[in-house]
């Protein structure tokens, strides 16, 4: 059998994550649904398009889904 050995360091997944859940959401991809397509600060607000939309071309990121492999186009409104 195969061994394996995670190391994880106590401080980063005591802080690190809380900080994560605390500060951070998921935009959902508006194409399939896929929960996590990116994370953002929920400070932010975003649009977001999919190829051929109006307003796709405008976007301010583009992020590619690992769901269903579509182009986002993310646009940050504030
Ligand atoms: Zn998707």
């Amino acid at each position: 059998m195969e061994r394996k050995t995670i190391r994880v360091s106590k401080n980063a997944a005591r802080s690190g994550h809380r900080f994560r859940m605390a500060n951070m959401v998921s935009i959902i991809c508006p194409n399939c649904g896929f929960r996590r397509l990116i994370d953002t600060s929920r400070f932010t607000v975003s649009d977001t398009f999919i190829p051929g939309q109006n307003g796709y071309e405008s976007a301010d990121y583009y992020q590619k889904c690992s769901r269903c492999n579509e182009e986002i186009g993310i646009k940050k409104l504030k």
